[in-house]
């Protein structure tokens, strides 16, 4: 008995499963069960160094995580502490007040009595601190303070990321750096999915896969429900759906799943999840299938349906320029040396200057002649010279002092760019302050569409500089952003990677609005592109 008692305490100690389960842990929707949660066992048992998930909503990895978390720490696997991550203070604070103090309070014998602090954003369990954090702050004013001061807290040994992709990406090499002392620097990053290619998406892409694979009590084989969708729901005589097994059409159940990694030599580096609300006990897949067919119906969009339900990355076609899009507006000529110009320049400031340099063939389409990459402002100048520059327009940020030291220096029109969201259907040029101001979103509808809608853009043959060129004007994807603090939803051009050309050639957009179109016999510019643009609602390429 006394052996027996033993063994017990001793898979409690190693086991953070069998330690839960047995521990009767309550969590704070109730007890910790094993039905309906087996694809849970694996998490809380795993030793991997490194992991992701990407998940549909309400599949409680966070809520896992933490027990596994909580057990680690009380039995001395984190001495230096523990990081949660979330993408805002706000939405740390809820959770460590709504998540975590009533699992001490419910668990008083096996949690709570190792508790010897209680705050909002730090608990001590044990003899380590366990952090609740945000990586960026719901407001704007206090974000670099509050986030930095946040992440700049004590080292620790493990790192979670929740809602990975609503974080801002720029603090999650800082939030590393915490982890730079600790011999156990083991990392978990949990989401719902977004943008393909994106956040979580990408880490599961690299990460060895594995799927939950559900065996088949009526022919043995195995179906992945994620993998299968639509085919794998079935419906009966009366309208009703099931999960079906996709070899012999049975009914199959999630509780007969298992972990398959589809790569298993990538599990040393990353290990990877993808579980969606097709395995969850909870919900019913008739309201998934439904939701999917008619998103209205169902109040919800496809994109939630996609990211939120079936936990796959998605963004609809209209919200995403894919390279391809690019490479469709080539034209045969190569890049340019010169033109007598009027030329129209846009200029992307970073390490870099990205250039793009069109002129108007006529009234309503733009020719891009040159799309470069420099290092100082003298190439800009030399190349603005050599296509006749007559309009150009560069970013404020981040090298305002260089930027205005140029813009006096140059003899031709030049603005420094501002992107402001109050600012409303028009740019505002400002010739005094040499000064423009654009509304963000708007005018990446405007590249989009200048991009998409035939016979607007015609750019260079296809190389190297032009791969570059399609791949960076791809980097953004629009998305529904819902404001942490008044719930509003407003469209947001997410970056999803280098983004320089797309800048460059919003930019590049708005310096076209003030120059004429180029005359080859040599009549001169008409003036009509530049006249009166200071009061005139402008542009057409506004308004489509
Ligand atoms: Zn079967």
């Amino acid at each position: 008995m006394i052996q027996e008692q033993q063994l017990a305490e001793a898979y409690r100690a190693v086991d953070p499963w069998y330690w839960a389960y047995y521990n009767n842990i309550i969590l704070p929707t109730g007890p910790f069960l094993l039905e309906g949660h087996e694809y849970q066992v694996e998490l809380l048992q795993s030793e991997a160094q490194k992991e992701c998930a990407i998940k549909g909503a309400q599949m409680t990895f966070t809520m896992t995580d933490i027990i596994k978390t909580t057990h680690g720490m009380i039995y001395g696997k984190y001495p230096q502490g523990v990081m949660y991550v979330f993408p805002t203070t706000k939405t740390g604070e809820r959770f460590s007040q709504s998540r975590f103090t009533p699992l001490i309070h419910r668990n008083p014998h096996t949690i709570g009595c190792y508790v010897s602090k209680d705050n909002v954003e730090l608990k001590r369990i044990s003899d380590s601190n366990l952090y609740f954090v945000g990586s960026r702050s719901t407001s704007k004013i206090d974000q670099q303070q509050r986030s930095t001061v946040a992440l700049k807290s004590e080292p620790v040994d493990k790192l979670t990321f929740d809602e990975y992709d609503e974080h801002d990406m720029d603090m999650i090499p800082k939030a590393k750096e915490r982890m730079s002392h600790s011999e156990i620097q083991e990392e978990v990053y949990l989401s719902t999915p977004s943008i393909p290619g994106f956040g979580i998406d990408e880490l599961y892409g690299e990460s060895d896969q594995r799927i939950w694979m559900i065996k088949c009590e009526h022919c043995g084989k195995e179906t992945c429900l994620e993998l299968e969708f639509p085919n794998c729901l079935k419906e009966r005589a009366d309208g009703s759906i099931y999960r079906s097994c996709i070899h012999c059409g049975e009914e199959i159940y999630p509780h007969n799943g298992h972990w398959v990694a589809r790569y298993p030599d990538r599990s040393k580096d990353m290990v990877g999840r993808w579980i969606s609300q097709l395995n969850s006990k909870y919900i019913n897949p008739i309201d998934i299938l439904g939701a999917f067919n008619d998103p209205q119906k169902y109040h919800t969009t496809l994109t939630d349906v996609y990211n939120y339900k079936l936990a796959m990355a998605y963004v609809a076609s209209e919200n995403k320029l894919k390279p391809n899009d690019i490479y469709n507006i080539c034209s045969w000529d190569v890049m340019l040396t010169k033109h007598p110009g009027p030329c129209c320049m846009g200029v992307d400031v970073g390490t870099l200057l990205h250039i793009v340099i069109a002129y108007h063939p006529n009234d309503v389409s733009l020719k891009a002649v040159k799309f470069a990459t420099v290092s100082s402002f003298n190439d800009v100048h030399d190349l603005a010279k050599r296509f006749n520059v007559e309009c150009a327009v560069i970013d404020r940020e981040p090298e305002i002092r260089k930027a205005r030291e140029f813009q006096e220096s140059e003899d031709y029109e030049i603005f420094l760019c501002d992107y402001q969201e109050e600012q409303r259907h028009a740019p505002a040029f400002n010739s005094k302050s040499g000064l423009v101001i654009i509304n963000r979103t708007e005018i990446c509808d405007a590249s989009h569409n200048l991009i998409t809608i035939p016979g607007r853009y015609v750019i260079p043959r296809r190389n190297k500089e032009v791969e570059r060129y399609a791949l960076e004007m791809s980097n953004l994807a629009k998305v529904l952003e819902e404001n942490p603090e008044t719930g509003s939803k407003s469209y947001f051009y997410r970056k999803v990677g280098a983004d320089h050309y797309r800048h460059a050639t919003n930019y590049m957009l708005l310096a076209a609005m003030r120059i004429g179109v180029y005359e080859p016999e040599d009549e001169g510019p008409k003036d009509k592109w530049s006249d009166g643009f200071e009061d005139k609602e402008t542009g057409n390429w506004m308004s489509e």
